[in-house]
């Protein structure tokens, strides 16, 4: 198969971000408009983004369960500000069996309303609290404009929705679980983040407050990574769900629900990217290093692989290792495929390393002037070093590439001027006002990604109307 060649990312970021997932065999297009398939490559990126999350959840006391995908039509309508948000891009099932149904059901575009449902019949007493439960499933919603693993009508995540005695200990869940998705995304996915809380205008439908954590991409536009909500006493009211309290009085049930979805692996792919396609941090790579046995005879061929068994008997179960040793393709195809599906490592070894007891090492995070000769004494210690270098290395690359692209801007002049020449986070005061908030997107297409948690006090002028303001918030354009 002749390899085709991947757009630039100066030429057009987009298109170099589909040829990128197309090529790297990350996901395709569906039959269905909108949707796509996750194809083993990308799936295998989720599932260790699965792991690392799930372990986290169960470390913090979380369970899974797993809810059904139809939801009466109804229970949707109970909340009014979460209908109002969800109703536009529902699908809806009308028929069954051949029949028309009674009650029309909706395909799940999240599942806070049957999980409270089940809830009211869960939860009597106080000593039914707290419920800690988290859901892997498929969610849907109907969108005009997709993306691949960013916008997609069908796409996969985790819910976590949880039950609380009080509004203090479902402040501290949204604020715990805010805290894991930093920690996945800056220790795992080599991401740095910011993290806040959403304007009233951009929080989840439903919800008292939305907390959240924002990335930049290499074309300098923001990805919302992962969000946590307050839901207040809103779905209990909803669904009538009250318990008895420790005192003997009944109280209606707090609640918190978050979610981050196959959307990270867009942003992964964004973040981290070149010209020649994927680069995955170790952590999540499915292939942490690749090894490319290199002959030109049966005899060099035997005596390579069999270097190449022992080898990978070694790292095995510490490090994951693909053996490339198809006959029907050249170590040069073989080199350009497995970087542009970004594994972090790759080893040569011909037949003259195998008399030396070395091998080649290149690194996907450097240029092919910097490759290595190691040797195979000890070579388990000195690989595990480098996926470490490797891991770490692409996190610093992503936040000095988002510290260059923070800006600040003391006017609205200054503001438009630094978002149509260099884009990124754009630190500007803002007086509070949705109004305001409202405006600027509106004739810039530019929003308020969160108000940050650790932002110093500082007193200023709106971007917008010129009023006070006591601090600045980061507006982006964004996906
Ligand atoms: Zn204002």
């Amino acid at each position: 198969m002749a390899q085709q060649k991947i757009t630039k990312q100066s030429d057009d970021f987009s298109q170099w971000y589909i040829d990128t997932v197309l090529q790297a065999g990350m996901a395709d297009y569906a039959p269905v408009k909108g949707c796509m398939v996750i194809k083993p490559y990308g799936y295998a990126v989720w599932e260790h983004m699965q792991q690392a999350l799930d372990g986290m959840f169960k470390a913090t006391g979380h369970v899974n369960a797993y809810f059904p995908l139809f939801i009466p039509e109804s229970f949707l309508k109970k909340e009014a500000e979460h209908v109002e948000g969800f109703a536009p891009e529902c699908a809806v099932v009308t028929h069954g069996g051949g029949k028309p149904l009674e009650e029309p059901y909706v395909v799940r575009p999240t599942s806070e309303t049957v999980i409270w449902s089940m809830y009211a019949k869960w939860i009597d007493s106080h000593r039914d609290l707290p419920i800690l439960i988290n859901q892997w499933a498929n969610v849907v919603r109907w969108e005009m404009r997709t993306r691949l693993f960013l916008r997609t009508t069908e796409f996969l995540w985790q819910e976590g929705h949880t039950a609380h005695a009080t509004e203090q200990e479902a402040a501290e869940e949204v604020a715990k679980i805010l805290d894991i998705y930093a920690d996945f995304a800056e220790n795992y996915a080599a991401v740095p983040v910011l993290k806040g809380r959403k304007t009233d205008k951009e929080k989840f439908a439903g919800a008292l407050y939305t907390t959240c954590v924002e990335a930049l991409m290499k074309d300098k536009r923001a990805l919302q990574w992962g969000t946590s909500h307050h839901l207040g006493q809103n779905f209990a009211k909803a669904f009538n769900v009250t318990f008895q309290t420790e005192s003997g009085g009944r109280d209606l049930v707090w609640a918190t629900s978050w979610g981050v979805s196959t959307r990270m692996i867009g942003g992964l792919i964004m973040v981290h990217g070149d010209d020649k396609g994927l680069r995955l941090p170790p952590k999540l790579a499915p292939h942490q290093v690749v090894i490319v046995p290199i002959y030109y005879s049966d005899e060099e061929r035997q005596t390579v692989l069999q270097k190449v068994d022992a080898l990978t008997a070694e790292l095995k179960g510490d490090v994951r290792v693909k053996v490339d040793d198809r006959a029907n393709y050249k170590p040069g195809w073989k080199f350009n495929e497995w970087e542009m599906k970004g594994v972090p490592l790759r080893l040569e070894i011909g037949p003259r390393d195998v008399a030396e007891n070395q091998a080649v090492v290149a690194r996907r995070d450097k240029g092919p002037k910097e490759k290595q000769t190691i040797s195979l004494n000890g070579i388990k210690p000195t690989i595990l070093d480098l996926l470490a270098d490797i891991q770490r290395g692409l996190y610093e690359d992503a936040l000095k590439f988002r510290e260059e692209n923070t800006f600040q801007a003391n006017g609205y002049d200054e503001f438009k001027e630094i978002l149509d020449n260099k884009l990124g986070f754009i630190y500007a005061h803002w007086c509070g006002n949705r109004a305001c908030e409202q405006a600027v997107q509106d004739e810039t297409k530019a929003t308020i990604r969160c108000i940050p948690f650790n932002q110093p006090e500082e007193a200023g002028q709106c971007v917008y109307c010129g009023k006070p303001s006591e601090m600045r918030v980061p507006f982006a354009k964004a996906y």
